[in-house]
This record gives structure tokens, C-alpha cells and sequence, in this order.
């Protein structure tokens, strides 16, 4: 069993990430009664190192560095590989999100250590730590353990439950030290494209529209629906490059893996590579007014039929609840 396990937790906006989480559970997994510490980078952010206590830490590190303050390649591989060489942890643990898909693999080369990425569960036999990943865009699911050099692996969002909080947990936060130099890429200023809501990667329940929507207008009600039940608004490939919607909502191989509680795909036909983005969900809802729709083979509820028609009827039932 890891003697320690490094976690490196997410900020954004000044908030923890839910993955951050996620993530601490993983290790708390794999640490069982040994140490899990969790790593926090950014400006300011040392407020946030009770929380991840709270949910399993039992170390926080901060990395407090105005170069931190806004993910870039540079600075995080920098910061990270610092903290792992002071530290050597036993396994490292990464949130599978655009930060973390960007550095896990450039640190396993750094370190010269293999990475499991994308794991959506893990076991643990004795010393073996079994991960479990997608392959083939999500149509098979294969076991892979590490039996050499640091465990590194990275967590898909939305897959580990994270450990309710515990306020009567303590642990230690310490500042560390890291010297970020040499910078390639600054980032002077972070402009939002979307506005507020629920983080896609993250939501629980995800609205998501495809070419059938048939115009930015026929969006609204997606989003109306994705605020009655709380939930973000996704697209297909189809819809964005429709100019329907941004290229941010795109669900897929080439745009975001989501794993929601509950993902209803509106207007969309199931092509493969949108599939390999959201086939994970937990309960798939199709509407679609072609009943032979590829969608419909992976949807645990068919809805056949006019989605002007249906989705209006949906946010009038689910506003009774
Ligand atoms: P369509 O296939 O046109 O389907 C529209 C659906 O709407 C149809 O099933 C139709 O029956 C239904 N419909 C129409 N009107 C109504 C109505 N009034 N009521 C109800 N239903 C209605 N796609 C992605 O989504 N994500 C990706 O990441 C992605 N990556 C790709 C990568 C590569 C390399 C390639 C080649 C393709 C990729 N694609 C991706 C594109 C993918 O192949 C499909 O073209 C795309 O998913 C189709 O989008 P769609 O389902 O919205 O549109």
C-alpha cells in the first residue's frame, strides 16, 4: 500500500473543483490509513485548504505563485514536478480535465513513469491498485494495474463519489516553496465565453441539442430545461458546427467526455463520436423523431416525436416538481 499519496486539487475561479474531490477519495482509496496530501496552486488560494481536509486530506500543501493563478503548461509542470521531487510520493493523482489531460502525460515523461489516464474506478488488492478505464470510445472498459515506479493516474470527472465532509477532520496546510521561471506563456487576462451556470465537465444533469434544433432560437428552451432541473446545456458536433451554439458545449470524441446522472440528447442522431463523449452517462434520455435513430440503442428512455413539441411539455412537468 502507497505510503503517500499526492493529490494535486483543482481551482477555478477561485473555487475548488468537485473533481478535486473526486480525486482526494481516489487517493484516500488507495492511502487507506497512510497519507493522502493534496496539493493547492494558486494565488490566494490557501483559504481553500480546510475543505480538502475536510474531504480526506490529510496534508495540504500551497503553492501560492501569481503565475499559478491561471493554469498554463509551463508554470503547473514546473510547480508540480518541484512538489514531487520534495515530497516523492508513492502515487500521484490528477483530475482528468483540460489542466490535468495537459500535464499528467508531460510529468509521466519528466519522470520517466508510466500514467494511467482517464480512470473512472479503481480497487485495491492488497498492494495492487486495479484501475478501471474506457477504451475504444467508451465500447469497452479494460483493468490496468501498476506494478512499477510512482502509481499515476488521472480521474475522470464525475465517476469516484468524494467523501462527504467532515468538519471534525484536521490536518495540517503548509505553504511550499516553488520557483516558476522561464515562462513561455503568460496569461494576462481570462475572458469568459460562457456566462455562470453549471460547469459541463461537472454538471449532473446535462440538456444537450444537436443539428435537429435546427437554430440558435431553438436553443432557449434547452437552456429553460437545463435551469428547471439545474443541469448545463451541451451540444453535438452538428449543432456547433451549425453555428447553433459555442464550440465549448461540444460532447464527444473530439469535444468533452461528460458523465452525468442524467444526460437527455435532443435532436441528436448517435453518431459513434458523439457517443464516445457521453455513452457513460447514467441515464440516457433520447428524443428524436426518427425512431430508428442510432441514439435511441444506447437511450435507457425513447422519446419519438417532435422535440418542439416534447421539450416545451418536459419543462411544464419537471416546473411541477
Ligand atoms: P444529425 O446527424 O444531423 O442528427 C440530427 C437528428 O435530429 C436526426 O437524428 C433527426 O432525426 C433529429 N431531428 C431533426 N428534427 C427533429 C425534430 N423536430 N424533433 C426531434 N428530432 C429531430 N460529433 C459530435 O457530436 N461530437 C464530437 O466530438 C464529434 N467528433 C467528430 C470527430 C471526427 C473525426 C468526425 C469525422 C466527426 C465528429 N463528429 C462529432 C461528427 C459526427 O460524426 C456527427 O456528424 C454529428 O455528431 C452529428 O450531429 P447531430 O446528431 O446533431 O446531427
Amino acid at each position: 500500500m502507497p505510503e503517500k499519496v499526492l493529490v494535486l486539487a483543482e481551482v477555478s475561479e477561485g473555487e475548488l473543483r468537485n473533481v478535486s474531490f473526486e480525486t482526494i477519495a481516489a487517493g484516500r482509496k488507495i492511502a487507506g490509513d497512510n497519507e493522502v496530501v493534496a496539493l493547492l496552486c494558486g494565488e490566494n488560494v490557501s483559504g481553500l485548504s480546510e475543505d480538502l481536509i475536510h474531504h480526506g486530506a490529510d496534508r495540504v500543501l500551497v503553492a501560492e505563485n501569481e503565475h499559478l493563478k491561471s493554469y498554463t503548461t509551463d508554470a503547473y509542470k514546473q510547480a508540480l514536478l518541484q512538489v514531487v521531487e520534495k515530497e516523492s510520493p508513492d502515487a500521484l493523482l490528477l483530475p482528468h480535465t483540460s489542466p490535468g489531460k495537459d500535464l499528467a502525460p508531460r510529468i509521466a515523461a519528466k519522470l520517466n513513469n508510466g500514467l494511467v489516464s482517464d480512470a473512472v474506478d479503481l480497487e485495491v488488492d492488497g498492494d495492487e491498485v486495479i484501475f478501471t478505464r474506457p477504451i475504444y470510445s467508451g465500447k469497452a472498459f479494460e483493468k490496468k494495474s501498476v506494478t512499477d515506479g510512482v502509481i499515476f493516474a488521472t480521474f475522470r470527472p464525475n465517476n469516484i463519489p468524494p467523501l462527504e465532509a467532515d468538519s471534525s477532520r484536521s490536518g495540517d496546510a503548509s505553504t511550499v516553496d516553488v520557483e516558476i521561471k522561464d515562462l513561455r506563456t503568460v496569461i494576462k487576462d481570462v475572458v469568459k465565453k460562457t456566462s455562470g451556470g453549471v460547469d459541463l465537465s461537472e454538471a449532473n444533469v446535462i440538456i444537450a441539442g444537436g443539428r435537429g434544433v435546427k437554430s440558435a432560437e431553438g436553443f432557449e428552451p434547452l437552456y429553460e430545461l437545463a435551469d428547471v432541473l439545474g443541469g448545463a446545456v451541451g451540444a453535438s458536433r452538428g449543432a456547433c458546427d451549425a453555428e447553433y451554439c459555442d464550440y465549448s458545449l461540444q460532447i464527444g470524441q473530439t469535444g468533452k467526455v461528460v458523465t452525468p446522472d442524467l444526460y437527455i440528447a435532443v435532436g441528436i442522431s448517435g453518431a459513434i463520436q458523439h457517443l464516445a463523449g457521453m455513452s457513460n452517462s447514467k441515464c440516457i434520455v433520447a428524443i428524436n423523431k426518427d425512431a430508428e435513430s442510432p441514439i435511441f440503442d444506447v437511450a435507457d428512455y425513447s422519446l419519438t416525436g417532435d422535440l418542439f413539441e416534447i421539450v416545451p411539455l418536459l419543462i411544464e412537468e419537471f416546473k411541477k416538481v
